[in-house]
Parts: structure tokens; C-alpha cells; sequence
């Protein structure tokens, strides 16, 4: 009766129970390799102010170009290197790459935050601190132009550990986001807890922004506790049109998702900010004459 689910456990045969095995190891194993040869890339999604019509911000996010299974995406390679123990060696290298890249946008005159996604793993049991400041010295990155983005999953383990590291991250000067809020269990402990300075808005509540009242509602609530925390908001997952002039007739100015731009290399987000009138863009003059 159970058959007709197909691949459930129990009903593995010894061969494919075997092959998926050989598979798996044969996958960490090209993980350590494209780790180790600095063959993982990052792409930087853009962060719009849509008031001000400029790029404020990207998001580093990491890519590995499989040699077989094209481009794989965080979900697919970052339990397996959190499995292997390469998750604190594989953050410290987008972390470095991130920063030598908002580092080159400074030298050019185009200064963009960066933020870095920070694993739990990263956060709380390796050497976090350290390793940071060496990357800030190493790349020359202000840390003040640095925001580390952690999840709910990071912190609640070890409230009291996270709030310590978080605090030593503020006095370097870099800027803590708690992402995808609202998606957790203790969101609001966190904001009482947590030296957090931006909330960003998880894009499950975007999504249907414009037809389910019930998500609006939720949205309007988390940007007005937002403010009146003095937090900056970011609307993740942005798609439409439709979406951005809701956020902004709300008061959610920075926005970021695939109606802005998709996560892109760093070249083109070189050529996004040096465009005069961010025309790439999308309609984001027609949002504004709204305002
Ligand atoms: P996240 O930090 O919440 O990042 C936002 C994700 O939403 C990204 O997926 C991005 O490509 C996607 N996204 C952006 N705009 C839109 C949109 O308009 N619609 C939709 N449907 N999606 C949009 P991605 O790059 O696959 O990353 C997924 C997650 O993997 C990230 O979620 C983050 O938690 C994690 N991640 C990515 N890069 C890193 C990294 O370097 N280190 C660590 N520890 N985690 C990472
Ligand atoms: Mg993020
Ligand atoms: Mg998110
Ligand atoms: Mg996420």
C-alpha cells in the first residue's frame, strides 16, 4: 500500500541504498575540492532604496558551478558541507570575497553595504571573532560597511553565546539583520535580546502581499514594529511591481528580489551602479512619483 510513495526509506533496495551512498561521498568530495581551489562564486543581489532610487546595499550569495550538475544553489551544497564540518571554511571564503568586493566599490567611489549571510555553525562554535577581524583587516573593509545576516536557527541554541558574539560584532562596527523574520518561533525575543539594527522581512509574507489581507496585515505590523525599534526594514522577495508600491505605500523603502534584480556577479553589479538612472532597474521612478 505504502509502494505507491515510491522512494520512501524503507524500500530502498541494497544497490541504490549503496549508489546513493557513493554519490554523497563522491559530492563532498568535489565540494572540498571546489572549496579548496576557490572555484565556490558569489553573486551580490542588489538592495534598493526605491525612495531614493539608488542601490544602498547587495547580498553576497553563494554559487557553486558544479563540472556535471550546472550551478548549484545554497540549499543543495550547504548541509552537506555543514555535514562534513566545511561550513566555517566555506563562510570565511565568501565572507572574503564579499568584503574584497565592497572594498573595490569603495575605491571607485560607489560605496555599497555588503551583507554576508552567517551560518549557525559559524556564529557559535567556531572562531567567529577573530576570524572576522582578520578578514576586515585582510580586505581593508571598513567594518562599518559590513552587515552580517544571521537566522533565528543561529541564535536561539545559545541565546545567551549569540548575544555575547553579536555584541563583540557591533563594537567592530559591523551591522547586524535577522532574515527571514517572522518565519521563527521567537522572533520578538530575539528583537528584546539581540542587538539587532535591520529586520528583514521574510519573502513567505511578500509573495502574496497583493491578494491574501492576512500577509498585508502581518507585513504592515512587522514594518511599524520596525520603526518604532529604530530597526531599518528590508523587504525580501520583492517580485512585482505590485509588491514594491505596497512596501513603499507602507513606508518599506528598501526593497530587494528578481523585480529589482536577480543575485548577479559582481561585474554587474558594477555596471547597475555606475548606471546614471538605474533604468535596469525596472519602473522604480513610476513607484516613487507615487510618494
Ligand atoms: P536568504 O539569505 O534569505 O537569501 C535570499 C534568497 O532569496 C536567495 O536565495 C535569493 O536568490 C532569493 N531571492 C532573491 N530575490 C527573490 C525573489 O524575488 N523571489 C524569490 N522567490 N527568491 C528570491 P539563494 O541564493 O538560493 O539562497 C538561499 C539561502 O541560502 C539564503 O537565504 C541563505 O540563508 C543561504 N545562503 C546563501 N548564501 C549563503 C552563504 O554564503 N552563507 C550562508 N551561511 N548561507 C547562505
Ligand atoms: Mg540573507
Ligand atoms: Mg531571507
Ligand atoms: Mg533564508
Amino acid at each position: 500500500i505504502k509502494n505507491e510513495g515510491g522512494n520512501s526509506f524503507g524500500f530502498y533496495s541494497m544497490e541504490s541504498s549503496v549508489a546513493w551512498t557513493r554519490d554523497r561521498l563522491k559530492l563532498e568530495k568535489e565540494l572540498r575540492i571546489a572549496l579548496n581551489s576557490g572555484h565556490l562564486q558569489v553573486l551580490y543581489q542588489p538592495i534598493v532604496d526605491v525612495y531614493q532610487q539608488n542601490i544602498v546595499r547587495m547580498e553576497a550569495l553563494v554559487r557553486w558551478p558544479h563540472p556535471t550538475r550546472g550551478y548549484l544553489s545554497p540549499s543543495e551544497f550547504i548541509p552537506l558541507a555543514e555535514s562534513i564540518g566545511l561550513m566555517e571554511q566555506l563562510g570565511k571564503e565568501v565572507l572574503k570575497i564579499a568584503c574584497l568586493a565592497a572594498h573595490k566599490l569603495i575605491q571607485i567611489g560607489k560605496p555599497i553595504h555588503v551583507s554576508v549571510n552567517v551560518h549557525p555553525h559559524q556564529l557559535l562554535h567556531g572562531n567567529f571573532l577573530p576570524a572576522l577581524s582578520r578578514v576586515l583587516t585582510e580586505t581593508g573593509l571598513p567594518a562599518t560597511s559590513l552587515t552580517l545576516e544571521i537566522t533565528e536557527s543561529a541564535v536561539v541554541s545559545d541565546m545567551a553565546r549569540a548575544s555575547v558574539i553579536l555584541q563583540q560584532i557591533k563594537t567592530l562596527g559591523a551591522l547586524i539583520a535577522l532574515d527571514d523574520f517572522g518565519t521563527g518561533y521567537s522572533s520578538l525575543t530575539l528583537l528584546r535580546e539581540l542587538p539587532i539594527d535591520i529586520l528583514k522581512i521574510d519573502k513567505s509574507f511578500i509573495r502574496a502581499l497583493d491578494q491574501n489581507i492576512n500577509d498585508l496585515t502581518i507585513t504592515q505590523a512587522i514594518i511599524g514594529l520596525g520603526v518604532n525599534l529604530g530597526l531599518m526594514i528590508v523587504a525580501e522577495g520583492v517580485e512585482s511591481d505590485r509588491q514594491a508600491r505596497i512596501l513603499l505605500e507602507n513606508h518599506c523603502y528598501l526593497q530587494q528580489g528578481y523585480f529589482f534584480s536577480r543575485p548577479v556577479p559582481y561585474e554587474s553589479i558594477l555596471q547597475l551602479v555606475n548606471e546614471a538612472d538605474l533604468s535596469n532597474l525596472a519602473s522604480i521612478k513610476q513607484l516613487c512619483a507615487i510618494v
